[in-house]
């Protein structure tokens, strides 16, 4: 079978017809796959927490259009929540508020350049979806997709703190 690379993330999988999101970029086999990994999330109340890390670790590695002001607002966005849960964690409920506070500024977020590649996807992911290893591999996968990004890192750090 004919594999196809993902034009956000790079990841290849079998090639296969669906849909996609509206602004994050991917081909439709990525797409599956992260429906996949969530409905095990959804399913199992002890996935929680890797499921907000593994929805910000999937938007940032489809970053989409440019000048499509939700998919630059999207990156920016679970770029600073990433940073947040994975250098300065919290509990839950002001962790929410922290992004919540996020949100209220996504307007004044700018477009930021994607890294040539991913070291991690979503593809090293799925083979461990609802198995006793997918909080961990989901952990790596985030902080794989931050790191990526390490460009960015100071310009999000200042964006998070208002500068
Ligand atoms: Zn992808």
């Amino acid at each position: 079978m004919d594999h196809t690379h993902c034009p956000g993330c790079g990841a290849a999988f079998p090639e296969r017809d669906g849909p996609t999101h509206a602004y994050m970029t991917s081909s439709p086999a990525c797409w599956a796959a992260f429906g996949r990994l969530l409905a095990q999330e959804y399913l199992q109340p002890r996935l929680e927490g890797a499921h907000r890390l593994s929805v910000d670790a999937y938007a940032v590695q489809h970053p989409g259009d440019p000048a499509d002001r939700r998919a630059v607002q999207s990156v920016g966005l679970h770029l600073a929540r990433l940073m947040v849960q994975l250098e300065t964690p919290r509990p839950p409920r002001q962790t929410n508020s922290v992004m919540l506070a996020f949100a209220n500024r996504k307007h004044t977020l700018i477009p930021l350049h994607p890294p040539s590649s991913f070291s991690m996807t979503i593809a090293d992911v799925t083979p461990f979806a609802g198995k006793s290893e997918h909080a961990h591999k989901v952990q790596e996968w985030a902080r794989s997709a931050w790191n990526d990004w390490a460009a960015h890192h100071d310009w999000i750090r200042r964006w998070a703190r208002g500068d």
